[in-house]
């Protein structure tokens, strides 16, 4: 039964070097990965799948406990379809693409992750963390060179010239194991890191949330529902989502003076459900805890031969579900690099680049997690004023939605700096510029991702007859450099082509959404990383130039310098940056329009005019639009407020000095 997931544990099984095989040279493994969360398990499946020995081990022998990662956004999904245990996850999880958002009692407004048709997966699923967890096991387990140690805890480490030495401690007491490389995914407490001595650092939030996953036959739609001082929860903010087996997840914010002891009580956490749900919805509690969050990271994610990745590397709130599916896009940016460099197909630094482009990434995932933590909890009157003000002008206003921050869901980064980049030589159009991670579209009666990723590859788009001679030509050209390298061809809906280079794998754009969506053209050619992101891309096929982009794509090649890697062409100056506040006199009706300003104000509270010029603000901020003229016109505001204060208290202090009489 499915609910033996949360019971299920694994053997402990002693392994070959418990029974003193260390001394072979043989027994230097590939690769270690330690920690069998989602992260350590999706990069071991990488691995092997992609052909390269790793054993997987983890201290303990169950599977995720409690309630954590229960939203996997469709990026997660594209990479386990390719890692081939996704359909598991589909047929289990609950799909949603649809988020609403609610201040006091009223539906401020809905949103779509996922507008349009033509992608094989959803935005999201939810799935609790144990299930992910464990049909990541079952994948492992139909894997060749793939051993999952149970019960081996990782006890040292200590990094030599060519292996890693861990001390591994099990059941029978400990071993000794050694590995060419280690990837490091144990967790954001990571006792790893901190036998390296190493640190992962960043802020903690003052704040604490009660998780309450809840069991019951609600009518709710599978959408995710978000609640800004609703009045079942003043003050604070409440997240409900569905997962499957009839559990709900709700988040309620509870504030930093709150005990965590006393609001896990069923006494404490039964009424505060019965208020979101009414009285007479039948329910029962699954799991409750309460949390603190954390936005941090390690400086470096790569030490020599060992690689951090998932929390261990780099730790958001849970808003936005940045955590687990980051992690997973790490793995899946560090396994094809390490086959690389294991079998000398590249050089060593191609693994700098997993640090760089997942460094940048975390980054990226950070800032956002903590605008959506500063949303949610504003730290000062100031800012809690143009949140709710945000929040009212919502309703009725498209601009403020763009404002409301109840968690930026997770979306793959776009590696524009990665120096494996080659840069356009030609204009185009769309998303897919060089370091996105590929879109997906229906391709034959299947789907485009099915036919990239695990080797490089080349996209050549054709016509009706198939490939122009030219093309044909240059693709026969390519010197692959000893690195496997798979054609596809795309050719539009109900095409016979003739014309094809002879081990290129053929597919009809059925809806023509991939020629729309990578601005494809007759002779348009990309190249694609094993990773699924895009290489370089050019408007006809020059083997030339996809041999220097494959070079610098497997680091053999000196990176071009950073703003060329970042695939823009062409890029208009901004006119917007070059505007200026205006200063000089532009008024129309001067003094109507000061009248009309305080006129504003008329009969109002303190409280309520900051409001009121909260929204004017906003308003005016939408109306202006250019970033550089406002930042100019907060800072003036800013320096004259606190200009007139010093001239102020400076004048005060004038009128303070004592006055000596002159003598007349
Ligand atoms: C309340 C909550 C909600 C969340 N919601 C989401 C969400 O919706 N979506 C999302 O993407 N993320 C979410 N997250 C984050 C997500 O749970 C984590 O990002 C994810 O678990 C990280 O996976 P990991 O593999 O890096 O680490 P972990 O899952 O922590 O796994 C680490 C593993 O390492 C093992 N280990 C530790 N030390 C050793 C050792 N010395 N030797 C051997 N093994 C060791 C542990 O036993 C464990 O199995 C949420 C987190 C929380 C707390």
């Amino acid at each position: 039964m499915d609910n033996d997931f949360q019971t299920r544990t694994f053997e402990y099984r002693p392994c070959a070097e418990q029974r003193g095989g260390t001394q072979r040279p043989d027994a230097v493994h590939p690769v270690a990965v330690i920690g069998a969360g989602p992260v350590g398990l999706a990069t071991a499946i990488d691995l092997a799948q992609q052909g390269v020995p790793v054993v997987l081990l983890d201290e303990d022998c169950t599977l995720s406990t409690g309630s954590r990662a229960i939203c996997f956004a469709k990026r997660t999904l594209d990479i386990f379809d390719r890692l081939g245990c996704a359909e598991r996850l589909m047929d289990k999880g609950v799909r949603w693409q649809v988020g609403k958002v609610f201040f006091d009692r009223e539906l401020v407004y809905s949103f779509d992750l996922l507008p349009e048709t033509g992608h094989h997966r959803p935005a999201f699923i939810n799935l609790q963390q144990y299930y992910l967890e464990g049909f990541l096991v079952e994948r492992a387990a139909e894997l060749d060179g793939l051993e999952l140690r149970w019960k081996h805890r990782v006890g040292a480490l200590a990094p030599r010239a060519d292996h890693v030495a861990l001390t591994v401690e099990t059941p029978d007491g400990p071993y000794e194991m050694r590995a060419r490389y280690v990837v490091v995914a144990d967790g954001a407490r990571s006792p790893v890191r901190r036998m390296m001595g190493l640190e992962s650092k960043g802020r903690t939030f003052r704040d604490r949330f009660l998780i309450a996953d809840v069991r019951m036959a609600a009518a709710f739609p599978s959408e995710r529902w978000f609640w800004f001082d609703p009045p079942f929860n003043r003050n604070q903010s409440v997240l409900l989502h569905r997962q499957p087996d009839n559990v709900w997840r709700i988040d309620f914010q509870l504030g930093w003076d709150a005990d965590p002891d006393v609001e896990k009580q069923p006494e404490r956490v039964i009424p505060r459900i019965k208020a979101l749900l009414g009285d007479d919805v039948e329910f029962a509690l699954e799991w409750v805890s309460v949390y603190t969050f954390s936005c941090q990271r390690m400086d470096k994610f790569r030490h020599g031969r060992v690689l951090f990745a998932g929390d261990a590397a780099h730790r958001v709130s849970p808003f936005g579900a940045r955590g687990a599916n980051s992690g997973v896009q790490d793995a899946d940016n560090l396994a094809w690099k390490l086959r690389l460099v294991l079998d000398g197909t590249a050089p060593e630094a191609l693994l700098d680049t997993y640090a760089s482009e997942r460094e940048a990434a975390a980054d990226e995932n950070i800032l956002n997690s903590s605008r959506s933590t500063d949303f949610i909890t504003p730290k000062t009157p100031a800012s809690r004023t143009f949140r709710d003000g945000v929040l009212r002008l919502a309703r009725h206003h498209g601009f403020a939605r763009q404002l409301v921050n109840s968690g930026r869901l997770s979306v793959p980064a776009v590696l524009t700096a990665s120096p494996l980049n080659t840069p356009d030589a030609a204009p185009f159009a769309g998303a897919m510029v060089p370091g996105a991670p590929c879109s997906d579209a229906p391709a034959g009666d299947g789907w485009l991702l099915r036919h990239v990723g695990g080797d490089f590859t080349v996209m050549v788009f054709g016509d009706e007859r198939g490939l122009r001679p030219e093309a044909l030509t240059a693709l026969a050209g390519i010197d692959t450099q000893g690195v496997p390298l798979r054609v596809l061809c795309v050719v539009p809906r109900a095409s016979a082509p003739t014309s094809l280079s002879p081990d290129a794998v053929v597919v009809e754009d059925t809806e023509g959404l991939i020629a729309r969506r990578y601005d494809g053209q007759p002779g348009t050619c990309y190249l694609l990383r094993p990773d699924q992101h895009v290489c370089a891309r050019w408007r006809d096929v020059d083997a030339a130039g996809i041999e220097a982009a494959l070079r610098r794509a497997l680091c053999r090649e000196a990176p071009l310098p950073a703003a060329a890697t970042s695939g823009q062409t062409d890029v208009a100056p901004d006119a917007a940056v070059a505007a200026q506040l205006l200063t000089d006199p532009h008024l129309d009706r001067p003094d109507d329009v000061y009248e009309a300003l305080i006129d504003m104000h008329r009969d109002l509270t303190d409280a309520q005019s900051q409001s009121a010029n909260a929204h004017l603000i906003l308003l005016l901020a939408n109306h202006i639009g250019n970033g550089a003229v406002l930042r100019e016109a907060m800072a003036l505001a800013r320096r004259a407020t606190v200009d007139a204060s010093t001239e102020r208290a400076a004048a005060d202090a004038i009128a303070a000095l004592p006055v000596t009489p002159v003598a007349a």
